[in-house]
């Protein structure tokens, strides 16, 4: 199937899933899929934003920055982990940094904002499942790195993101969605100075629909739109 077909087939799946809400979504806007073009050429990232996708996803500061260059403006968004000395690299360029993960991040991150003169909006990502091979915070850290980034001027707190273990069996990731919801509920709910608590990013292509059926309204599909990645 074409990039424009699989998208199409991917937001039927996701307004299906969205029907199957347990809960109301705790925010306004509608689910957003992000098109996570890493190891993609440029030619794939103008197809994916010519089927109407207005947000694309990227592992690497250096990928995005030349792809970046090449294309349509776009909202890019970082999903990988971001090393502290790519941050000045990183902030003119992503609207929205999924995988903040420490207080050292987020201090480098107001530095290199307040340089650019910019508001750079972020997500705390927690490594709910405690998986040794992901970043992100662990759960009992969260609150305390969100306290951190409400005092940053130049740094907005806009959620929480995770990536779910690879079960087989999809159902086994719920609980680790629930859990992140749980926890994005109660940051809203403290309602800190200087954040806008709005973006739940979790759900990948194996488990998208049980990410939305749980509460995310911030996806990040590469496979399912653009087909499996030669590394
Ligand atoms: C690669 C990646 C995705 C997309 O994975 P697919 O399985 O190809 O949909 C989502 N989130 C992060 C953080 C990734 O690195």
């Amino acid at each position: 199937m074409s990039i424009g077909a699989n998208l199409a087939h991917i937001r039927h799946n996701i307004d299906l899933a969205a029907a199957r809400r347990r809960e109301a979504p705790v925010t306004g806007p509608g689910v957003k899929v992000v098109a996570v073009t890493k190891n993609r050429d440029a030619a794939a990232v103008r197809e994916v934003l010519a089927a109407g996708a207005t947000a694309v996803g990227e592992n690497r500061v250096q990928e995005a920055a030349t792809k970046a260059v090449l294309l349509p403006p776009a909202e890019w968004h970082l999903i990988g982990h971001l090393q502290t000395n790519k941050v000045r690299q990183a902030v003119p360029l992503f609207s929205l940094i999924h995988s903040l993960d420490s207080e050292r991040l987020a201090l480098e991150v107001e530095r290199a904002a307040a340089r650019a003169d910019k508001r750079q909006d972020v997500l705390i990502q927690v490594n709910v499942a405690g998986e040794d091979t992901k970043s992100g915070v662990a759960p009992d850290e969260m609150t305390a790195l969100a306290a951190l980034v409400s005092g940053l001027p130049h740094v907005r707190l806009c959620g929480l993101m995770t990536m779910a273990p690879f079960y087989e069996d999809v159902e086994e990731a719920r609980p680790v969605f629930r859990e992140l919801y749980r926890m994005f509920a109660a940051l809203r709910a403290a309602a800190l100075p200087n954040t806008d608590i709005e973006w739940l990013s979790m759900g990948m292509t194996n488990d998208y629909s049980v990410a939305v059926e749980e509460g995310a309204n911030l996806v990040r599909i590469g496979t399912a739109i653009f087909g499996p990645r030669h590394y």
